[in-house]
């Protein structure tokens, strides 16, 4: 679902802001006991500015930027709160019965655009026709000492016949421009003039349906895989006209993958048909049987050990991952699985500085073109499956609830103590690859 790049750079300028906001009483939220047992969290607020030079008088104005700010408002306190507040009724209803829980598509590539984290600039509104208006957001750092643009965001608002404004997606307004091609379950939509290589998209759809066999799934409900050239693309169809994530790498086209699982969507740039890491996030959910947005790396070790990793197979990623670990004794697997912290010089290390401890500054272990964290959680799933074969794999998925039992997992299903992880992996790695 999240490849290297821009989630490296997102959790990155996160925790930067993170530790920045540390000392701003305003961005911190606590709890507070009401009448001796409701609790309820105090919500910090959004920072929004407009643009300069608008009538922000008109009532149009005034009716669209108020439902936005009140939806982002809302979204956030869902986030930071267990009460949980109607969002869907901002939205047109065909989006909801389109995609069901995953109707805002733009969180998919924006991430949580609406956090206090990043300040919001509204640039405007602008109607397009009788029934549709158009409005643009900008998302930055919320840092004051740096100004970095994370997103700028084009949303497309529906006039109601009852005189409503509700949201709609950008992509819904720009999937009719698509190809459509089916294959069993899937259906893949890309650009026109795409070369659509259909023989090896037909390939993985075999590969992912033989796999849901084996973990017990009889049948696959439809995913639509849309694919494009480039991740610019891939954002301009989803109405995000410029992404952090994006223009990162000057040396070739950047290739990146979603999945939005709740609306069965999932996107992957050029070649992404000859793939299947974003299926598996779909299936992997399914065999659950409900959603569950905490769960991240276990999916994200099994989808790159049965499918694929940054368009590479995990037999040469794990071989890649056995180089990393054996140039890199200092790494401690046994004090985290995913996470480090930088040296001076930049080298991962599991035991930072004092003060490196008391900040939120770890990061994925990650290479040239290789997310070591993946293959890490891989290699797991890779033992498992040597254990038990598909079934202890399963077993697995279904009782992985938080990145934080990942040990508590690892220990009840492999039978590997937590201090003894490090050591059995690099033993594993060096014996068998
Ligand atoms: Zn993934």
């Amino acid at each position: 679902m999240k490849r290297k790049s821009m989630l490296i750079l997102v959790v990155v300028c996160i925790v930067m802001t993170i530790s920045a906001f540390g000392q701003n009483e305003d961005s911190t939220y606590t709890f507070v006991v009401v009448d001796g047992e409701d609790w309820t969290p105090q919500i910090p607020k959004r920072s929004v500015s407009f643009r300069q030079f608008m009538d922000t008088n008109d009532m149009v104005f005034k009716d669209i930027y108020h439902l936005w700010q009140d939806y982002q408002n809302d979204l956030l306190e869902n986030d930071m709160s267990y009460r949980k507040k109607d969002v869907t009724k901002y939205w047109y209803d065909g989006e909801i019965e389109t995609y069901g829980d995953g109707y805002d598509l733009y969180k998919m590539l924006a991430l949580s655009y609406y956090s206090v984290y990043v300040k919001e600039n509204f640039i405007g509104i602008n109607k397009r026709n009788d029934t549709l208006y158009e409005l643009q957001s900008a998302y930055y750092n919320g840092n004051d000492n740096t100004f970095s643009l994370w997103y700028v965001m084009t949303v497309p608002v529906i006039k109601t016949r009852d005189g409503n404004y509700k949201f709609y997606n950008k992509f819904s307004l720009n999937k009719h421009k698509l190809t459509s091609y089916k294959i069993d379950f899937a259906t893949y939509l890309f650009p026109q003039d795409y070369p659509f290589d259909k023989k090896n998209a037909k390939q993985k759809v075999e590969q992912v349906k033989a796999l849901s066999k084996h973990f017990g799934l009889s049948n696959i409900k439809p995913i639509i895989y849309y694919v494009d050239f480039s991740y610019t693309d891939v954002l301009h169809t989803f109405g995000i006209d410029v992404s952090l994530g994006d223009y990162l790498d000057v040396k070739g086209l950047m290739h990146e993958g979603r999945a939005n699982i709740p609306s069965r969507i999932v996107t992957y740039t050029s070649g992404g048909e000859r793939h299947c890491h974003e299926f598996l996030h779909v299936l992997v959910s399914d065999m659950r049987g409900h959603y569950n947005e905490e769960t991240n790396m276990f999916d994200e070790g099994v989808c790159s050990y049965f499918g694929d990793m940054q368009r590479k197979n995990y037999s040469k990623s794990v071989v890649q991952l056995k180089a990393f670990l054996n140039d890199n004794p200092q790494v401690d697997l046994s004090k985290d699985l995913c996470y480090a912290f930088r040296d001076k010089k930049g080298k991962y290390v599991s035991e930072g500085t004092e003060d490196q401890e008391h900040s939120i500054t770890k990061e994925w272990l990650v290479g040239e073109d290789v997310n070591y964290s993946y293959i890490i959680l891989a290699v797991v799933c890779d033992i498992a499956f040597r254990q038990g074969r598909y079934n202890k794999v399963r077993q697995m998925i279904l009782e992985y609830t938080s990145d934080n039992d990942l040990y508590s997992l690892v220990e009840k299903h492999l039978g590997i103590k937590q201090s003894d992880v490090d050591k059995y992996i690099r033993d594993f790695l060096n014996a068998t690859y």
